[in-house]
Order: C-alpha cells, then structure tokens, then sequence
C-alpha cells in the first residue's frame, strides 16, 4: 500500500490542492491520498481559522467520487497544535510506506518543525516543485544540520540514511489560493471555477468568508 498524506488548513479546499492531489496519486502510482486537515497549526496560532468541522465538510464535498482521496481527522481528533511529527508516525503505523506531499516553500522551512530531524525516519517525500530543471536543486535545499544524513540519487531525488526517499516532483501549481477565495468572498465577488462547485455551493449557502 503506497499512501500519500497532504495536510493543509484547507479554508477552503481548491482546485489548486485537488490538481495536485491528482497529479502526485497518478505520478507516484498512490493507493490513497489523505487529505489531513490541521487542527491547530504551531506556525498559525494566532490567525482566525474557519470551524473544523466547515472545513472537513467541504473536502468530504470536494473529494466524493474520486475512490483515491480520502480525508482523515487525525489531527483533529488529536486536538492541540498539530505536530507533523505526530501525524506522519500515526500514518506510518497504520500503512508503513508513506509519502508526505508539501511544497518546496514549506520544504525549506522545515527546520522550524517540531522534531524535523525525525520525521525523515518515519516517511517519504514528495516535494513540489513549480519550475524543476530550470534550476540545480542539491543537498542545500535540507537544513545544513542533517546534509550528512543525505545522499543525492539524482537530479530528483534523494535518500535519507533511513532508507527513505525524498522526490522532487514538477506539479501544476495553479494560480488560487484559499486567502484568493477568502478575499473574493468578502468583497461580494464570484469564486466560482476555483474550487468544486459543491464546495462553491457550500460556502454560499453557509455565508462563509463573509463580513
Ligand atoms: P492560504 O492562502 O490560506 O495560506 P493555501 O491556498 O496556501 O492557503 P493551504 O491549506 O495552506 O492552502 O495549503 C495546503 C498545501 O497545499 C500547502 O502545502 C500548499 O503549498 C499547497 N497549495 C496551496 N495552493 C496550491 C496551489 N494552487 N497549487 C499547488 N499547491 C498548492
């Protein structure tokens, strides 16, 4: 069982995130991509999040009748600030081959996660990128503290002394993002075509991101 695990606020869910969930499944040849929505995000804790259970409805909207996406609630569930860390060892348990989906922006970051170092123990990953062969990525792209832990395969992809992969995968990164729709909800402006049209419909009759 191959398993890729995308986690994301998800306020709302887009075709931007279903494009690309679409794309790695197909690529990477995955059994089940999750779509894990945080819960409380350790980088965002202070920033107005829109209800669980609104944003966990409108993936369940977004993903009916696509059998490979499914949603989890693992982060919810567990409640508190949602460590990666946690959510990847759970998926691991329960699947062993893991594929934990993020995008180079965020890649970069990782060296302000909780337990960073450890989470490449416990999974693969897929790295979006927007603009592969343009340019050379190499060992710089992980935090100078676990290069050594690190070997470049090839151009795309890397592996960890655990055994574990790291891809970096060229993806569609259409130009929406959720702040997008927030923001043209707010001003009265249409969002349709962005996102599924349940979702669309969702948002509407719930007068969600309105004043
Ligand atoms: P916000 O605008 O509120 O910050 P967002 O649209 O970036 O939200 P998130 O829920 O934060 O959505 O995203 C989850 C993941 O999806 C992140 O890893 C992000 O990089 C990725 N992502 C978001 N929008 C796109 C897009 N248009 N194309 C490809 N990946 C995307």
């Amino acid at each position: 069982m191959k398993v890729g695990i995308f986690g994301g606020t998800f306020d709302p869910i887009h075709n931007g995130h279903l494009r690309v969930a679409e794309e790695v499944r197909e690529l990477f040849s995955l059994n089940i991509l999750y779509f894990i929505p945080v819960y409380t995000p350790p980088h965002k804790r202070d920033k107005f999040i829109t209800d669980t259970e609104h944003r966990v409805n409108m993936i369940r909207l977004a993903i009916r009748g696509n059998r490979f996406l499914r949603l989890s609630d693992i982060e919810i569930k567990r409640g508190g600030i949602s460590y990666s860390f946690d959510t990847v060892c759970f998926f691991e348990k329960k699947y062993g081959d893991i594929y934990f989906i993020i995008g180079m922006d965020a890649f970069l970051e990782i060296d302000t996660w909780h337990r960073y170092k450890d989470i490449f123990f416990h999974t693969n990953f897929i790295v979006m990128v927007r603009s592969l062969g343009l340019k050379k990525m190499g060992i710089e792209i992980f935090p100078e503290d676990m290069r050594h832990e690190v070997r470049q395969i090839d151009q795309n992809m890397f592996q960890h002394t655990s055994g574990r992969y790291i891809y970096l995968q060229n993806i569609t990164q259409l130009d929406i993002s959720s702040t997008k729709i927030r923001e043209l909800s707010l001003n009265n402006r249409s969002i349709r075509y962005l996102l599924p049209e349940r979702v669309e419909n969702y948002i509407n009759k719930r007068g969600l991101y309105r004043k």
